[in-house]
């Protein structure tokens, strides 16, 4: 019997020197994944993939904390409201300390406005002893109700399996986002899938719920444009007309949205070319599951 995997986002947070760059390669030190580390795209929100037999981590970067020049606390929180609100996982990356300062205020108090699960990890515990960590576990705990608390060595891989299993229990069943077995350098596709599909998705409503699947036929950069194209799949006719819409319009708002956010993501103009196909039973299709959102498709 297939086992069920599950798959999701996760941002991690914290102030600069925590430790947020070390745990990134320890997880992905310890089951080879994918990294995506492509200097002239610093702004993409990705940077992680973990994968393992329980499903896939995708760790989005969250350039959330940047030290402030303003006189009132040490720095300032930026996280983008939004990140958090569209991730499944928000882990909080902390000091092993009995002090909360002005910065870790601000940030509880970001955290405490959103909806997504938190789950706190105090980092560097080999640094400390053993005992004081309850102390810290309470420190942190008073200022708000956290769904996990993991304390961790991210240097010393000491519980980060933990934070995986953490992790998983509030990540949805569902398809891993990026192929297992490809490590890609160009992990922007599936989340330009992604955006589009979750475009498409709010655009139509209820009307054609979730039978879709996005596939990139083709993304090439030229003179800092990126062309994409990108095909729709849905499973009934009556379907393809609702996306295309009266001369075309539903499929040119989903277009003009989604190619907006792939702006943003990629940070540069986007030329954005949508088709939509009817592939019945496109979810039965192992082909199409496999290289979901990801590889081109042949639709012969
Ligand atoms: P970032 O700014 O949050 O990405 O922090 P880094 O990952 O760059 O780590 C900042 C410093 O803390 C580095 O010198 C790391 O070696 C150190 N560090 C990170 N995790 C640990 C840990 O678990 N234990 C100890 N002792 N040092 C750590
Ligand atoms: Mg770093």
């Amino acid at each position: 019997m297939e086992i069920q995997k599950k798959s999701g986002f996760v941002t991690l947070i914290g102030r600069p020197n925590v430790g947020k760059s070390t745990l990134m390669n320890t997880l992905i030190g310890q089951k080879i994944a994918i990294t995506s580390k492509k200097p002239q795209t610093t702004r993409n929100r990705i940077q992680t993939v973990y994968t393992d037999e329980r499903g896939q981590i995708v760790f989005l970067d969250t350039p959330g904390i940047h030290k402030a020049k303003n006189k009132l606390g040490d720095y300032m929180v930026t996280v983008a409201k939004r990140t958090m609100e569209d991730v499944d996982v928000v882990i909080w990356l902390v000091e092993p300390t009995n002090f909360i300062g002005a910065g870790e205020k601000a940030i509880v108090e970001k955290l405490k406005t959103c909806n997504t699960p938190v789950i706190l990890v105090i980092n560097k515990i080999d640094t400390v002893k053993r005992e004081e960590i309850l102390g810290f576990i309470d420190t942190y705990r008073k200022e708000m109700e956290f769904d996990e608390i993991v304390p961790l060595s991210a240097l010393k891989k000491d519980n980060t399996d933990c934070l995986i299993e953490c992790i998983y229990k509030y990540l949805p069943y569902g398809l891993p986002f990026y192929d297992e077995d490809t490590i890609t350098d160009q992990p922007e596709r599936a989340i330009v899938a992604e955006y589009i599909r979750e475009k498409a998705l709010r655009t139509l409503e209820e009307e054609i719920p979730h039978g879709i699947a996005v596939v990139i036929d083709q993304m090439k950069y030229e003179k800092k444009v990126c062309h994409i194209d990108a095909t729709i799949i849905c499973e009934k006719d009556s379907h393809k007309g609702i996306i295309i819409g009266k001369q075309g319009a539903m499929l040119k708002k989903i277009g003009s949205q989604a190619r907006y956010e792939i702006e943003k993501l990629l940070d540069c103009k986007v030329n954005l070319q949508l088709w939509v196909k009817v592939k019945k039973d496109w979810r039965d299709s192992d082909y199409l599951l496999k290289n979901f959102g990801y590889n081109p498709l042949d639709m012969e």
